[in-house]
């Protein structure tokens, strides 16, 4: 049997060292920026939406490996998908790091590689920076994001 949370963690590693989805999209219609000062994380995330469907999706920036690996994962999951879809993956995935109660990974795809890192509170952020940018994109809002 193998062992879960050694996949998990190859997952992250392998996002990181070759991230998904990186660089700019020529074609991107919303364009914001995102920060996470606790960490110094910073990302730059580039949508194209064609009416309420997500055509194309990348990001580029600097960041730790959780940061990274976490927009590399978030693009791979949301490209072609609606944009209630998001919203609904975007408000899972908050839920997946930031609450306690039981939750079955099974649902979360590639995703739940991240759960881990609700052990460690002070890495949230550094995870959710990619969504939360994105909550702000699907919003409408034009200022840069700080998950301060
Ligand atoms: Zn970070």
């Amino acid at each position: 049997m193998f062992d879960l949370q050694d996949l998990y963690q190859e997952v992250i590693v392998d996002h990181n060292r070759s991230p998904r989805n990186f660089g700019k999209l020529e074609t991107a219609n919303h364009v914001l920026e995102g920060f996470n000062p606790l960490c110094g994380d910073r990302l730059t995330l580039y949508v194209e939406t064609d009416g309420d469907i997500i055509r194309n999706i990348s990001f580029d920036g600097s960041g730790c490996a959780i940061s990274v690996a976490s927009a590399s994962l978030m693009t791979e999951a949301l490209k072609g998908k609606h944009m209630d879809e998001a919203r609904r993956l975007f408000n899972e995935f908050h839920d997946l790091l930031t609450k306690d109660n039981d939750i079955d990974l099974d649902t979360y795809g590639k995703l739940a590689a991240l759960a881990g890192v609700r052990a460690y509170p002070s890495r949230v952020k550094c995870a959710t920076l990619c969504w939360h940018t994105l909550n702000a994109v699907l919003q409408g809002e034009q200022t840069p994001v700080s998950t301060e």
